[in-house]
């Protein structure tokens, strides 16, 4: 099955935590602190792979969690970075943020993307031994990994897209250009997926061709296959518009090319407005009339026109040689810029997980609920007054404390987290 879209979840790993712990060997009098840092947490890394054609294994997996790294020790032994979390892509996926909808990453020529990154170790109580401190009963939880739902978008890359109705000759013209072979016949949508083709035009030079489902009026509100598929020519340098001159099948190729530019100004002003050039196929049915009319039209246009017949291969040398030559002047395929997101976007987003809810009981005490603080209080000896100092402090800066007070907390009430009581002083 060709997939070309998906959206899943990543999440980086956490960072370990720091340990809390206390030289204990003999001989060596009031062991000083010797907790350790955490290690930092995996990395999501986004690789390209070639031998993948299709986003099918992000149907079946939808979430993509690297692990947390490993908690410090005693004897100041750092834990272990957790490996990075590789996640494989095809070649020409776009990358979203699917929040914002910024793009995130092109996988397209950079091979290797690190999307979300570790969170670094907490630092070990070591760490935290001042000439007035020498016993720090606290160390610091890993930071958190980063998270996002993202959308995954393929894109091929392909210098040459061919458009058209279907039925024209568009796989027809592809297979004798070039080794791709495409079905072909001749009934409408033959081509369900888009098919690559490496056109090779001389000893040296070769291009990439692209072959998408045909599109018919109405495409951008979804009918026959919809415009789904033109975001494989999206990249392209250059457009091959081929149209059947000789309207086998009772339709006047002159509208069958506005109609399906019209299709390609609805999906993207951006395509199209790509320079194109018209092919004239299936000339070997047409009458000298049907191509001087279409040759007047088009020509009328500032349009390149190349006349041919894909299924004897006649002309298509030359339309080749044209499509090369043009392309030699173009800028090279389209690759979409990385928007980050803003400090005040990432700022809300950590705010989020920063969330705290306090609740007044019956019984009087003051309960707060936190994931953060949960992930908190595992590094923290409440037994130990430097460590509830260190406590209070981040329940200070994160106004907890002034939220307290408006809840209108005296002093000596009991404040709850988690099952861990200590009584409000101020
Ligand atoms: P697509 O839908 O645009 O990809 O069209 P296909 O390449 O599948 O071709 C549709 C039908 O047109 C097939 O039966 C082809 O054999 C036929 N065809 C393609 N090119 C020519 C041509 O130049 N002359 C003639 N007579 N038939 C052609
Ligand atoms: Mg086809």
């Amino acid at each position: 099955m060709f997939i070309d879209k998906a959206k899943v979840k990543i999440k980086s790993g956490d960072g370990g935590d720091g340990a809390v712990s206390f030289q204990r060997e003999k001989y060596v009098a009031a062991g000083g602190p010797d907790g350790g840092d955490g290690g930092k947490g995996g990395d999501i890394v986004f690789i390209i792979d070639d031998n993948f054609s299709t986003l099918i294994d992000f149907r079946y997996k939808k979430k993509y969690i690297a692990q947390k790294g490993q908690n410090g020790a005693a004897k100041n032994c750092t834990g272990k970075n957790a490996p990075d979390l590789i996640i494989k892509v095809p070649r020409g996926t776009l990358i979203r943020d699917a929040e914002s909808g910024r793009v995130m990453a092109d996988m397209s020529s950079n091979e290797r993307q690190i999307l979300a990154k570790g969170g670094k170790g907490g630092k070990g109580n070591a760490r935290f031994a001042t000439p007035t401190r020498q016993a720090p009963r606290f160390a610091k939880p890993g930071f958190l990994g980063e998270e996002y739902e993202i959308t995954l978008e393929l894109k091929l890359i392909a210098d040459v897209g061919l458009v058209g109705y279907p039925n024209v000759g568009k796989s027809t013209l592809i297979s004798v250009v070039s080794a791709a072979k495409p079905k072909i016949a001749n009934y409408h949508f033959t081509t369900l997926t888009p098919v690559l083709g490496v056109v090779r035009f001389d000893d040296e030079k070769s291009f990439v061709m692209a072959d998408i489902p045909g599109l018919i009026q109405g495409a951008s509100d979804g009918t026959g296959l919809g415009h789904e598929f033109l975001r494989h020519v999206e990249r392209c340098r250059l457009i091959v518009h081929v149209v059947d001159v000789s309207g086998t099948e009772g339709r006047d190729p002159k509208l069958d090319f506005d109609i399906i530019n019209r299709e390609l100004k609805k999906f993207s002003e951006d395509l199209s407005g790509r320079p194109q050039i018209a092919a004239a196929n299936k000339c070997d049915l047409a009458t000298d009339e049907q191509i001087e009319d279409f040759r007047k039209y088009i020509s009328e246009k500032g349009i390149n026109l190349h006349v041919i017949s894909a299924a004897t291969a006649m002309g298509t040398r030359e339309l080749i040689n044209a499509v090369a030559a043009e392309l030699d002047k173009l800028p090279p395929v389209k690759e979409y810029e990385v928007e980050p997101l803003t400090k005040q976007e990432l700022d809300e987003r950590a705010g989020a997980g920063e969330k705290y809810n306090i609740t007044a009981g019956d019984d009087g005490v003051y309960y707060i609920e936190s994931a953060w603080l949960e992930h908190l209080i595992r590094t923290v000896d409440m037994d130990d007054y430097s460590s509830l100092q260190y406590f209070q402090r981040i329940l200070r800066s994160r106004g907890i404390i002034d939220k307290l007070e408006q809840m209108g907390i005296n002093e000596g009430d009991t404040v709850n987290i988690f099952g861990f009581e200590f009584d409000f002083v101020n």
